[in-house]
């Protein structure tokens, strides 16, 4: 049976240019980067190395960079870090419905220990209202903490815009770039953000890694106390191996980013095309144009997404129902209820994310094999025949 893997956002396999620049670092260079003798020598050069190649990728500086051990860490320590370093000032935090757990669920306790946190909607197409954003500032707002795309619809929010906002109104701007670095141009100097999360799983190197731009000058409260590493901005051994991945994972993102978006538009268009006009009832959601280029949200009526998820299994296909972290729960998408769909209709959604090694072949795989599945699932769904 032929494996076809369309849940990229989910996680993304290891390339081989990523798998081969890391085993050295595994084997032969394995001394701690912190030490002066020569075991730490080659290590460390690694990590600077590294650490210039993911500078390329965001536009920033090598001081302006601290490694995190996932996008996870990097959210907690941005927000958590910023809120704290600004508690004097207030304790108001701006962020939306549609965030990632990582977001959500981080602001979700400090609200517990006495922040106040104002979750924006969405619109029907998945994109907030910058009015009501200019509205939410008040004069104890410390951080606004925007995802710069959505990880279920591939909705891209208008960073730019925010950032303006919120230097005008002197607001500290974070944004959870994970599902956006390596998809779409990030340039922070363009771009009023004061700290950006990445995760290198996202973005074909291992889990367990990745980094935070911190604009100079903008203090954080440090997450993980430790060493020296860092610049003391977080303690704990760097992860060598993760790093160099990380690095080079970036330099292939910069190297090959035309290419992989026209190739990844072109399957998801057709994805999205052959999909529309084989079954009926179904909607695709996010906006119509502001969206990755490899994410394509569609919701079938009258289906179950996680049975329509285990037929797809049984062919081969990987997709997924909302996002891997809230999957094999019975709660239906935060993202997509937050966009007004109803619980019904959000049960029956699937997420195809592709990635760097998917084809035109695998996308017409799946646009043949679908349609016959839904008709099975749908005539044993008692509403469906109401409306036949
Ligand atoms: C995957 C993901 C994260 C979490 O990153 P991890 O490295 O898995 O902790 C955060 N935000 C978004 C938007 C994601 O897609």
């Amino acid at each position: 049976m032929n494996k076809i893997y369309f849940d990229h956002n989910a996680t993304t396999p290891i390339i081989d240019e990523v798998f081969e620049a890391v085993v050295p670092y595994l084997k032969d260079q394995w001394g701690n980067p912190s030490s002066i003798h020569w075991a730490g020598r080659g290590p460390k050069k690694a990590l600077e190395e590294a650490r210039e190649k993911v500078c390329k990728l965001l536009n920033c500086a090598p001081l302006e960079l601290i490694f995190t051990c996932s996008g996870t860490e990097g959210a907690n320590h941005a927000i958590k870090g910023l809120a704290y370093a600004k508690k004097d000032r207030g304790n108001h935090i701006i962020t939306t419905k549609v965030e990632h757990p990582a977001v959500l669920n981080t602001c979700k306790h400090l609200s517990k220990e006495g922040f106040d946190v104002t979750y924006l909607d969405v619109d029907p197409d998945g994109m907030i209202d910058l009015e009501e954003l200019k509205k939410s500032i008040t004069p104890k707002t410390v951080l606004i903490t925007v995802m710069f795309a959505n990880n279920e619809t591939g909705v891209i929010f208008p960073i730019k815009e925010i950032g303006d906002i919120a230097k005008e109104r002197g607001v500290a701007f974070h944004t959870d770039a994970v599902q956006a670095a390596g998809k779409v141009p990030i340039d922070v100097q363009d771009l009023n953000v004061d700290v950006l999360t990445i995760s290198g799983h996202k973005l074909y190197a291992p889990k367990g890694v990745g980094a935070l731009f911190v604009r100079r000058g903008v203090r954080l409260v440090p997450l993980i106390h430790g060493g020296h590493q860092e610049r003391n901005r977080r303690g704990g051994t760097e992860n060598v191996p993760g790093i160099v991945a990380l690095g080079k994972a970036c330099e292939v993102a910069v190297r090959d980013m035309d290419k992989e978006t026209a190739h990844l538009k072109a399957l998801k268009e057709r994805l999205e095309k052959g999909i529309s006009e084989k079954v009926p009832h179904i909607k695709i959601n996010g906006h119509p144009d502001k969206r990755l280029p490899n994410t394509a949200n569609i919701s079938f009526e009258f289906v179950e997404g996680e049975s329509l998820l285990l037929n797809l299994d049984m062919k081969g296909i990987a997709a997924s129902s909302g996002s891997a972290c809230t999957s094999g729960s019975l709660e239906p998408s935060h993202v997509l209820v937050s966009m007004g769909i109803t619980h019904e209709l959000s049960h029956g959604s699937v997420r195809f994310s592709l990635g760097k090694s998917n084809t035109m072949e695998e996308v017409e795989y799946l646009i043949e094999v679908m349609p016959p599945i839904v008709e099975r699932m749908r005539s044993m769904s008692p509403l469906y025949a109401g409306i036949k």
